[in-house]
């Protein structure tokens, strides 16, 4: 069997877990597979490194902060095949220009355009375990890229969407999916499996466990995940197409975003155009936005407020400042203490007791509601954020505990 198994940061923080991950990666080996490694940087390097760049710059550029980001990964591959040849075990490291992994030049969330197998198979025919290097690429200048925050699993659901590998393990620090963060929620309960549909909702709404574009490529290419822990082996949680309880369970899990910002601007013309003037401007920025909402218009005049991520905020507030006449509004309030809580279950469809269970929650818990958006499988609030971690508890207990 081909077999893809990608690590995360805390997995390989320092030597006694490198060696432990070694192991592992040994027994796939040694049971006759051919493996091929995805490694993140070490425990909390990416985030090290990020602030270093920021003691220099407050806003470094964009090249150069990628170039600084992906020596993390290089550490932790280089660090693996010395300890996997420490056991015997033939090995070799490769960086994201060396399988040319080649992405779009948007730096920081850059995108895979392709990938070339030639010299992973190359080496995997030697007998080699093979350590890819995540969370990076080159661009058509041969210029480093990253993938953004958590890209690592999007590389190696990539690598083993081309590769054609038989199994893509995620392993990670918690047992696989659970219906909410278990670091927030103790009583949340693992999934034994999860549809690509509902895994990439959770992983848009903020559950970290997986990046959300992996899960994007994961679906498209019919590659079955399965997230598991580094520390305890046992089974995980499988991703995939179909699941045997879809239609049974109503909600899968929960998720919070706490990475966000709310945008609004007061006092607008209530006339055609208005929301093309205002989106158009972020687009140019390319900045994202998620929920929308448009109040009623009275006395010829209407507000829009938009959430965005957090760290898109400055610069959207300044991009719209600028064009403050061309649109035509009052005023621009920002509000960046918000979260999103999002509950979601392909079972949920035309299912609105979904939703009085969850508003029913959150007001015993004395949580207000600023936005509220839904779509098939989801149905996603924002609330304030120093109220998310209560209102996840109580909306858990409604759906999972009682
Ligand atoms: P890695 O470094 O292995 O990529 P991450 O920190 O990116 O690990 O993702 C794992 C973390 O995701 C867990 O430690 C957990 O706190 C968080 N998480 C959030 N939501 C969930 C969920 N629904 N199920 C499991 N873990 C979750
Ligand atoms: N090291 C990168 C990050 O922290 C990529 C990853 O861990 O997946 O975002
Ligand atoms: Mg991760």
């Amino acid at each position: 069997m081909l077999i893809v198994q990608k690590f995360g940061g805390s997995s390989v923080a320092d030597a006694a877990k490198l060696r432990r991950v070694a192991g592992i990666i040994a027994e796939a080996k040694k049971a006759g597979n051919d493996v091929i490694v995805v490694l993140s940087a070490q425990g909390d390097t990416t985030d090290d490194l990020i602030a270093k760049a920021h003691e220099i710059s407050p806003e470094p550029n964009r090249r150069e902060l990628d170039m600084l980001m992906v020596t993390g990964e290089q550490i932790s591959i280089s660090l693996c095949a010395m300890a996997l040849q420490e056991m015997g075990i033939p090995a070799i490291s490769l960086l994201g220009w060396q399988v040319r992994l080649r992405t779009n030049s948007e730096y920081g969330s850059a995108r895979i355009r392709s990938l070339d197998t030639e010299r992973i198979q190359q080496e995997l025919d030697q007998g080699k375990v093979v350590l890819v290097a995540g969370f990076q690429g080159v661009n058509r200048r041969g210029d480093m890229t990253t993938l953004g925050r958590g890209g690592s699993d999007t590389t190696a659901v990539a690598i083993a969407a081309k590769m054609h590998a038989d199994l893509c393990q995620i392993y990670t620090d918690v047992e696989g999916v659970y219906t909410a963060d278990p670091r927030i929620i103790p009583n949340a309960k693992k999934l034994d499996e999860i549809t690509y549909a509902e895994m990439l909702e959770l992983a848009s709404m903020g559950a970290q466990v997986l990046h959300n574009r992996s899960v994007e490529l994961a679906k498209r290419y019919g590659v079955e995940l399965e997230v598991l822990s580094s520390y305890v082996r046992k089974p995980g949680t499988k991703v995939k197409e179909v699941v045997k309880t879809m239609e049974e369970t109503k909600i899968s899990g929960i998720a919070k975003d706490d990475k966000i910002a709310r945008l609004a601007l007061v006092g607008l013309k209530d006339e055609p155009g208005i929301a093309f003037r205002i989106f158009r401007v972020l687009a140019k920025e390319k900045i994202n936005v998620d929920l929308i909402l448009q109040s009623i218009g009275r006395d010829n005049t209407k507000d829009i407020s938009f959430t965005l991520a957090r760290e898109d905020l400055n610069r959207a507030k300044a991009a719209l400042e600028k064009a403050q006449d061309a649109i035509g509004y009052e005023n621009l309030t920002v509000n960046d203490q918000v979260s999103k809580l999002s509950v979601v279950g392909a079972g949920m469809i035309n299912k609105s007791g979904i939703a009085v269970m969850l508003f029913e929650a959150l007001a015993a818990a004395q949580v207000n509601i600023h936005m509220i958006s839904t779509s098939e499988i989801k149905i996603s609030v924002l609330i304030d954020s120093s109220k998310a971690e209560a209102a996840m508890r109580a909306v858990h207990r409604k759906f999972f505990e009682e």
